[in-house]
Parts: C-alpha cells; structure tokens; sequence
C-alpha cells in the first residue's frame, strides 16, 4: 500500500507513540459517559467536557443521531462498558439541519460530477424535535435500564456551550 498520503499523520503517530501512556489501559469508561454526536471537525467531544482518553465511549456519525448503531454501542457501552449517563450532542450550524435532502443531492452530485440522488443524508428538518426523538429511542430502549441519565444537548459551535434540551 502506497501510504505517502498518509505520511504527516504517520510521523505524528510515531512521535505519538513515544510517550504513549495509554498502555494496558481498559476499555471501560471511567466517567460513565457515552456520547453521541456529529462528525463535524468544530467538536471535541471530550475536551468540551472536560474529559480525557479514557473516560468516555463516543459515537460520531453526520448530525448526531440515534441510529440502530448509535443503539447497538450505546447498548454496549451501558452493559459491558461501564456507562451510566448518555449524552446526545447535534450541534448548531450543522449541514445535516442547514440542508434539504435534495440540496445535499444536489451539492454532492455537482462534486461528484454524477448523480447523488440514491444515497440517502438523513437531514432533520427540526433539530430540537429530532434530538428529542432520539432521546426517545434511547431512553425506550428495553436494554437501557432507566438507571442510566439520558441528557439531549444543543452543541453552540460559537461559543462552546452546551444548551440543555428537555
Ligand atoms: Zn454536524
């Protein structure tokens, strides 16, 4: 495999892998936390927490939502994985509740130079409403035991606050 695309980030891991401290570390959460939130480069999912490697499950995916694989790790993450608090983070400005479906079809098919029609986005037209299905889905899950703190928050990319959502 040629990996020169890869070469800066090789030789970051290397520098990385120096004074790695993470050895023989386990896989269990150590703040109880998982988090569910958007792809989006703007998010640091622990530092807006004041977390660290180590504490907390995370599950990323284009606008945060509670899909049946965001259910499967969250499932995991409550039983083997020491989670005990979840919470759900969309944030503002997000391109999956900025865009129509068809707006996204439309933009990713002109880059493409091809048609982008058949591949679904998901885009919500109400994030709050969405985020407080979501927070249904999990908080209905037979598998989550009422135990665990279910919490919906709005992720402010401008300021880095974290808006409750009930
Ligand atoms: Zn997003």
């Amino acid at each position: 495999m040629d990996t020169s695309a890869f070469d800066d980030l090789l030789e970051a891991n290397r520098k990385f892998a120096e004074s790695f401290t993470l050895s023989g570390f386990d896989g269990v959460a150590h703040a109880g936390v998982a988090i569910v939130t958007c792809m989006d480069s703007r998010i640091d999912p622990l530092g807006m927490l004041g977390l660290k490697p180590g504490d907390a499950k995370i599950f990323r995916n284009p606008g945060g939502r509670i899909t049946p694989q965001a259910l499967e790790a969250l499932v995991l993450g409550v039983h083997l994985l020491g989670v005990n608090r979840i919470l759900v983070i969309p944030h503002t400005r997000c391109a999956m509740a900025t865009h129509t479906e068809e707006q996204l079809h439309e933009e990713v098919g002109r880059k493409a130079g091809q048609d982008a029609s058949w591949q679904p986005f998901g885009v919500v037209e109400d994030q709050v409403e969405a985020l407080r299905q979501d927070l249904a889905k999990v908080r209905s899950h037979p598998l989550v035991p009422d135990s665990v703190a279910v919490g919906g928050f709005v992720y402010d990319v401008d300021t880095g606050l974290l808006e409750p959502i009930g």
